[in-house]
């Protein structure tokens, strides 16, 4: 052994770290990619595109740099981007927004989702969050001091039990966090589904946490329902998007934060001493691409194209579909053919047959396992068609 490790190991004795977060494992996403990658699998898994995002997009960003746009721009955010941002506000859900005072850039959306909870959390607050649960939500409330308030979408529908959450309702209940569309399931919230919200909100004090970085990622004519859109729900509201998301770019890794002013001067207070800014030529690069409203708003009818494609070649497999309205993703039950724990499906599905998943009770802090697979259509159509040639090679069922 070397006299560093030596050192290491007797430090290690008197010092210990009581870990903030002793029930975490690695997160789902890097456990099956990792497989992936492991044992030459097609990766559906994790949600990420395998095609080329817009050239013109990257041209920009080459641009940028050559131009000099390499250093630290403002903390809050290149601020003709959060022009471009407040622009496209007002145009698609009528809110003014004022990007000096209500919009922050971020290092992508789950840190401005940490950031809304470090900005609003103290110890012992309740946030209702519902299962299936992004990853990142449930660690974030505790290493923040909260406490989760665990409410299980309705199966299969996955829709909110709005008279659950009313019963869970605390006098401590700081915030709700709301996604949608929703990751894992494709659920978009309808009309009904604000009305209720409404309602708890003209009740008690409590903010939303709204999770809308799958904004454009919308299928079958549905609106996409933001919180940006109602005045009342606004008022209290932290949004939080992805431009990752909206530009396959998963790994530029570059989100924003649209709050009133009062929450974005307390999350701003956060971020400038955790980020302080962000990542320069790509917002440069954005302030110029955004000024085309069709770099997102097709986006809904061209992936809705990927799951259609995905779903047609579904039928050949016993797997049964759960719809998905949204997202990067579409859930397939196989309860009807496999009593097997959907975690050691998905293992041996990419073990085996070469194919990645993500399975749903990853998704549930007690691990409820409904049968449920999670598949990533967002793909070109050879790798999807190649996966589910795949799935036709599994004789498990
Ligand atoms: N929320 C949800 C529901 C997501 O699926 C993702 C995907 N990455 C994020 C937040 C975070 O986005 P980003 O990669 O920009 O951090
Ligand atoms: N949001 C992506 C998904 O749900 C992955 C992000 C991550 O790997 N943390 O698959």
């Amino acid at each position: 052994m070397q006299c560093r490790e030596i050192i290491t190991i007797l430090y290690l004795r008197s010092m210990q770290i009581q870990s903030k977060l002793p029930d975490v494992g690695t997160t789902i996403f890097t456990v099956m990619s990792s497989l992936a990658v492991q044992h030459n699998a097609i990766n559906l898994g994790q949600g990420f595109p395998d095609f080329m995002m817009s050239e013109e997009l990257v041209s920009l960003v080459n641009t940028a740099m050559q131009q000099g746009h390499n250093q630290y721009v403002h903390m809050n955010g290149l601020p003709l981007l959060r022009e471009r941002l407040a622009e496209k506000c007002l145009k698609l859900y009528n809110n003014n927004i004022n990007p000096n005072d209500e919009i922050t850039i971020t290092p992508g959306g789950t840190y401005a989702i940490y950031t809304a909870l470090t900005a609003v959390l103290n110890k012992g607050d309740e946030v209702i969050v519902f299962e299936p649960a992004y990853d990142s939500y449930i660690p974030n409330i505790i290493i923040n001091g909260g406490v989760p308030v665990l409410i299980s979408l309705e199966y299969p529908s996955y829709r909110i039990p709005w008279d659950e959450v009313k019963a869970k309702i605390t006098s401590r209940t700081k915030m709700i966090m709301i996604n949608s569309p929703h990751n894992p399931t494709g659920m978009v919230l309808c009309e009904d589904d604000i009305i209720q919200l409404k309602e708890i909100v003209a009740q008690h004090d409590i903010f939303i946490l709204s999770d809308e970085v799958y904004e454009h990622l919308i299928f079958d004519n549905k609106l996409h329902l933001s919180m940006l859109h109602y005045p009342e729900l606004f008022e209290r509201s932290f949004i939080c998007f992805s431009f990752g998301k909206t530009h396959h770019c998963t790994g530029w890794k570059l989100g924003y934060c649209i709050a009133p002013k009062v929450l974005t001067s307390e999350f701003r207070k956060v971020h400038q001493f955790n980020c302080f800014s962000c990542n320069s030529p790509t917002q440069v690069a954005l302030s110029t691409y955004l000024q085309n409203e069709n770099a997102y708003l097709n986006l809904g009818k061209e992936i809705q194209a990927k799951r259609d494609y995905f779903r047609q070649l579904m039928l050949a497999t016993p797997f049964k579909l759960i719809p998905s309205y949204g997202s990067y993703f579409e859930c397939y039950s196989y309860e009807h053919f496999s009593n097997e724990r959907d975690f050691d499906l998905a293992v041996r599905l990419t073990k085996d047959y070469g194919i990645a998943t993500i399975p749903i009770s990853s998704f549930y802090n007690n691990k409820t396992d409904n049968k449920v697979l999670r598949f990533c259509f967002v793909k070109n159509e050879e790798t999807l068609k190649k996966a589910v040639e795949r799935l036709d090679k599994w004789q498990g069922y």
